[in-house]
């Protein structure tokens, strides 16, 4: 199989499951022309992580990485209209993007994007009241510093999802040691003693190629 095929199968599903949508079409073609790399989840991705979010009543939901503000419309979506989704990008243009698509999608007044290193804006961000739902999507190798920050803004029963650790297979390869993978690695290797949360890593193929995502949730 190749992503071809994974491509071909993501659109079959989605012509039946995920109608077209002017508001997220309008996202990527935005994202595109301003020239922001490709790297937003997939439609079938962006929609799991909607019903994630629906499935435990998220109410309030923490974003790290907003790029164009592609997932951050799925996850918003997922929200009451006394919702919030706080969202956090390094990268001033990619916010600026964002803002105007979340805007365009009529979810300005449930998001707020805060501008700088995650690190150190996820650091003053305060858990009352708590997030239900956090959805890790930066620069890798800050992974295991975004989890540990997440699980000490969500609650209890909470979900944390971390996206790219599988990365076509590299994470599991010694032989490649590139800094996300490296960080990803790190993650798992912090996750393995971690007595707060459970975790598991999900595979996933579609025309992003192989990759996956591990799904934890706070205890
Ligand atoms: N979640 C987005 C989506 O699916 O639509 C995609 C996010 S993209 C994979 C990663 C984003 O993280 C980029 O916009 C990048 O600028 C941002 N980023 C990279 N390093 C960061 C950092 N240290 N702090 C905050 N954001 C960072």
């Amino acid at each position: 199989s190749n992503i071809d095929d994974w491509t071909r199968s993501d659109v079959y599903h989605n012509s039946f499951l995920i109608p077209a949508d002017e508001a997220l079409e309008y996202a990527r073609k935005s994202s595109d022309e301003q020239g922001l790399p490709e790297i937003a989840v997939s439609t079938a991705q962006g929609k799991l992580l909607n019903l994630l979010a629906r499935s435990i009543g998220a109410k309030r939901i923490l974003e790290v990485g907003t790029l164009g503000g592609f997932s951050t419309i799925w996850l918003a979506r997922a929200l009451p209209e006394d919702g919030e989704l706080v969202t956090l990008e390094l990268q001033p243009k990619h916010a600026e993007v964002a803002q105007g698509d979340i805007a365009h999608a009529g979810l300005a007044s449930r998001v707020k994007i805060i501008v700088g290193p995650a690190a150190e804006s996820i650091t003053k961000l305060q858990p009352e009241p708590p997030f239900d739902f956090a959805f890790i999507d930066a620069d890798k190798p800050g992974n295991l510093t975004y989890f540990l920050e997440a699980k000490r803004l969500v609650r209890k029963n909470g979900v944390i999802i971390v996206d790219n650790v599988v990365r076509h297979g590299r994470v599991a390869d010694p032989t490649q040691n590139d800094a996300s993978s490296i960080g990803t690695r790190k993650l798992l290797e912090h996750l393995k003693t971690d007595k707060d949360v459970d975790a598991t890593t999900i595979s996933t193929v579609g025309e992003k190629g192989w990759d996956g995502f591990t799904y934890i949730i706070r205890l």
